[in-house]
């Protein structure tokens, strides 16, 4: 994704593309989700950034340096911003050289989901599944927990589910597992291929 940066020495809020995601999320859950959550994520990010000597810098420099509470609020602003830009109302299947790219790697589109799926039903506690890009160009599934974000591996983030609490519980409760199979339903994969 574009690297976001600071203005006027401060993160803004991440816009969402979309006013609804349908039965997928609620717009409830999106209203808690963004409006609450995340926004608490940014004030607390901007509250920290202050001098913490990384002022100025962009958010992913931000989450490659930042430890303890400034590193967690920054890797949930970045990984939020990416979460919430990837979905959309059109291209719901792979297009382009992600697709190439999911086929090489994993095989069938279906197997692919799957083990992303499984990924992020195992994680236990509070966390993110992601699909990154290595620097040898090979596709990786990872789990991370909290607010983790694959570039603190040098990894090149892609894709990215949300399984906080947080993200599902008022719509699906428990079901964590139901949650995850109904996002694909939701991912505009043109905004993945444009990560790449
Ligand atoms: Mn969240």
């Amino acid at each position: 994704m574009k690297d976001i940066s600071p203005k006027n020495g401060a993160f803004e809020m991440p816009q969402l593309a979309y006013s609804s995601l349908g039965d997928v999320i609620s717009s409830e859950t999106l209203s808690y989700h963004h409006g609450k959550h995340l926004k608490a994520y940014v004030d607390n990010l901007n509250k920290l950034l202050q001098g913490s000597g990384l002022e100025n810098l962009n958010l992913t420099e931000v989450v490659k340096r930042a430890e303890g509470g400034l590193f967690n609020n920054a890797g949930q602003v970045l990984n939020h911003a990416m979460y919430f830009e990837q979905f959309g109302n059109a291209n719901h299947q792979p297009i382009g050289k992600v697709k190439e790219l999911i086929s090489s790697n994993f095989g069938a589109f279906e197997d692919f989901k799957k083990e992303f799926e499984q990924k992020g039903a195992t994680l236990f506690g509070s966390g993110w599944v992601w699909l990154s890009q290595d620097a040898d160009g090979k596709l990786v599934i990872t789990q991370q927990k909290n607010a983790e974000n694959p570039v603190t591996m040098g990894l090149k983030p892609l894709l990215t589910f949300d399984v906080w609490e947080h993200a599902y519980y008022l719509d699906y409760q428990n079901r964590r597992a139901d949650y995850l199979s109904a996002l694909w339903q939701i991912v505009d994969w043109s905004v993945v291929e444009s990560r790449l």
